[in-house]
C-alpha cells in the first residue's frame, strides 16, 4: 500500500520524500510506502477547504449527517481490514483494535445525528418587538492533527464533530498511522463527502508544522499528541488568534484503598497499564496502595502479571503487543533502564525477542521515592510503578502530586472515600471502581493542569469547540 494526498477532492502524490512502514510486530515484513507532503500541499489542502466551507456549512445538518452515517455503514463493513491494517502498522493488539473500530462506527453515528438536534438559545428581549436568539456557526476551515496511539478513534472523534458543525477539514495524521489514515480516508471518499470538505495531508509533522502554524489561513485546530508540541502549537495558535485545543500526555494514578476489591483492582490495574503495550495517554501509570493491603496487592498483581502474553499484534492471545516504533522502544528502554537501576521488579514477564519486533516486557516497578522521573514523567509504554501510602489523604496527596491531570482511579467499597476522590483529584476523568482508561465516547473527555487546553472532546463538548456562538437580534 502507498499513500496519497486526498485534497479538494482529488488523489494525488506528494513527493517531498517516502517512508517505508515495517510492521513493529515483525520488522521484516513492510507494511507500505508513506509519500511525504512538503508546506506546499498542505497550504493547497488549506484553499481547497477554504473555496467550500460556505457551501458545506450552509447544508443542512441532515445531510450532512447522512454523509457520516454513510461513512459510519462503509466502516463496520471494512472494520476487521482496517482494524488489521492499524494493527500492523503500530502493533496495537488485534482484538483492541476491533474494539477501537467499533467505537469510530458508533462515533459517526453519535454526531451524524447531532444534524438535526436542537441547539442553541432563545433569549428574551427587554425591549418591544425583538426577536433574540443565539445558535451555533461553523468557525471555518479546522485543521485536526493526530497522534498515532489511536488511529481510528481519534481522527474520528475529531473529524466527525467537526464536519457535522459545518467546518472544512484538513487533516494531518501521525506518520506512524498514515496508513490507516489513508485507508480512513478512502472510505470517506466512498461515502460521498463533497470535494474538499476533508483534505488529507500526510508527511512529517516537523516538516509540515511550520506552514501549518505561520502560514496556513485556518480558523480552528485540534490537536492531540504529546505535552511538548501541544504547548508549542498552543502558543502558536494562540498568537494568531486560532481557536485551538490541545489535548496531551497523563501520568494517571490508579488508587487501592484499603477496604478495595483488591482482586478486582488487580484486574484493572493491569488492564490500564498495558493494554496498548501501555501507550494510551488515559494508561494507569502510577498504582497508589495504602499500607493495610499493599502486600496483598503486590503479590496477587505479581502472579497475575506472569499470566500476561506479550505477542504478535495479529496473535488473537496478544494481551500487549510490540511498542509502535523505534523511536518508542529506544523512549521506554531508557525508562527501564532506569528502573533496573533505581527500583525492584515486581515479576519477570517474558517479551518475544526484540530483534523480532519492538517487544518490551511488561513491568512494575516498586521502590522507587515519589519525586523520581518514573513517577513524574509520562513513559507511555509497559512500565508503571507502585507506591504505598500510609492513609486516604496520603494517598489523595500522592495522586495528585503530578503536573498532569487526565486521568484517575479509586478502588474502595466505602462511599465516602469514593466520593472523596471524585471531589479531591484534579483530573479531567476520575473514576472509581474502573480502570484509568475507558471513558465512553458519548461523555466528555480530556483533562485539567497539563494535560490539556482545558476544552473537551467527545460527546455534546466537541460541538462546542467546532462551533463558534452567533447572536441575532431582529426587530419587527
Ligand atoms: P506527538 O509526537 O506530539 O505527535 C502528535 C501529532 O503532532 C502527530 O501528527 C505529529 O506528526 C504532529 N507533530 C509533531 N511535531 C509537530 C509540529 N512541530 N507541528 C505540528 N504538528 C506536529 O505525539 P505522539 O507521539 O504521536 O502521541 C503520543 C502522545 O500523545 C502522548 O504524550 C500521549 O499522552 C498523547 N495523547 C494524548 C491523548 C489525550 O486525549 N490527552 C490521547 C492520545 C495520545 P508526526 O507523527 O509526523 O511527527
Amino acid at each position: 500500500m502507498e499513500t496519497r494526498n486526498w485534497i479538494g477532492g482529488e488523489w494525488s502524490t506528494p513527493n517531498a520524500g517516502e517512508v517505508s512502514v515495517r510492521n513493529p510486530s515483525e520488522l521484516t515484513e513492510t507494511v507500505g510506502t508513506l509519500k511525504l507532503s512538503s508546506g506546499a500541499e498542505l497550504l493547497q489542502a488549506v484553499d481547497a477547504a477554504r473555496r467550500v466551507w460556505r457551501i458545506w456549512g450552509k447544508m443542512t445538518g441532515a445531510a450532512r449527517g447522512e454523509c457520516l452515517y454513510r461513512m459510519s455503514l462503509l466502516l463496520e463493513r471494512n472494520s476487521e481490514d482496517v482494524a488489521r491494517l492499524a494493527s500492523r502498522e503500530m502493533g496495537k493488539p488485534i482484538v483492541e483494535m476491533r474494539g477501537e473500530v467499533a467505537r469510530g462506527v458508533q462515533l459517526l453515528r453519535y454526531y451524524a445525528a447531532e444534524g438535526v438536534r436542537a441547539i442553541g438559545d432563545v433569549i428574551p428581549s427587554t425591549q418591544p418587538n425583538v426577536m433574540q436568539y443565539a445558535k451555533r456557526v461553523p468557525l471555518g476551515v479546522v485543521a485536526i492533527v493526530t497522534p498515532w496511539n489511536f488511529p481510528v478513534a481519534i481522527p474520528i472523534w475529531k473529524l466527525a464533530p467537526a464536519l457535522i458543525c459545518g467546518n472544512t477539514v484538513v487533516w494531518k495524521p501521525a506518520e506512524f498511522a498514515s496508513l490507516t489514515a489513508a485507508k480512513l480516508a478512502e472510505l470517506f471518499s466512498e461515502a460521498g463527502l463533497p470535494p474538499g470538505t476533508l483534505n488529507l495531508v500526510i508527511g512529517k509533522g516537523s516538516v509540515l508544522g511550520r506552514t501549518l502554524l505561520e502560514e496556513a489561513s485556518i480558523d480552528g485546530l485540534s490537536f492531540t499528541g504529546s505535552t511538548a508540541t501541544g504547548m508549542m502549537i498552543g502558543a502558536a495558535c494562540a498568537a494568531r488568534n486560532v481557536k485551538y485545543q490541545t489535548e496531551m500526555g497523563g501520568k494517571n494514578a490508579a488508587v487501592v484503598l484499603k477496604d478495595a476489591n483488591v482482586t478486582m483492582a488487580v484486574n484493572a490495574v493491569l488492564s490500564g497499564a498495558f493494554r496498548s503495550a501501555g501507550q494510551k495517554c488515559t494508561a494507569t501509570s502510577r498504582i497508589i496502595v495504602e499500607k493495610p493491603v499493599y502486600d496483598e496487592f503486590v503479590q496477587q498483581l505479581s502472579t497475575a502479571m506472569l499470566q500476561l502474553q506479550v505477542r504478535n499484534a495479529l496473535d488473537e492471545r496478544a494481551y500487549l503487543g510490540p511498542v509502535a516504533s523505534a523511536e518508542q522502544f529506544r523512549t521506554v528502554m531508557a525508562y527501564v533502564e532506569q528502573a533496573k537501576a533505581d527500583g525492584r521488579t515486581l515479576a519477570a514477564v517474558e517479551a518475544p525477542d526484540s530483534e523480532l519486533g519492538y517487544y518490551i516486557a511488561p513491568r512494575i516497578i516498586e521502590g522507587v521515592d515519589p519525586e523520581h522521573a518514573l513517577v513524574q514523567e509520562e513513559v507511555f509504554g509497559p512500565l508503571a510503578v507502585v507506591l504505598p501510602a500510609e492513609d486516604v489523604d496520603e494517598a489523595i496527596e500522592l495522586a495528585n502530586r503530578t503536573v498532569f491531570g487526565l486521568s484517575a482511579s479509586v478502588f474502595t467499597t466505602n462511599l465516602a472515600n469514593a466520593f472523596r476522590f471524585l471531589d479531591e483529584m484534579d483530573a479531567g476523568l476520575v473514576r472509581v471502581n474502573q480502570e484509568t482508561a475507558g471513558v465512553e465516547y458519548q461523555a466528555p473527555f480530556g483533562g485539567m493542569k497539563g494535560s490539556s487546553s482545558h476544552t473537551r472532546e467527545q460527546g455534546q463538548s466537541a460541538l462546542e469547540f467546532y462551533s463558534a456562538v452567533k447572536t441575532c437580534s431582529i426587530q419587527y
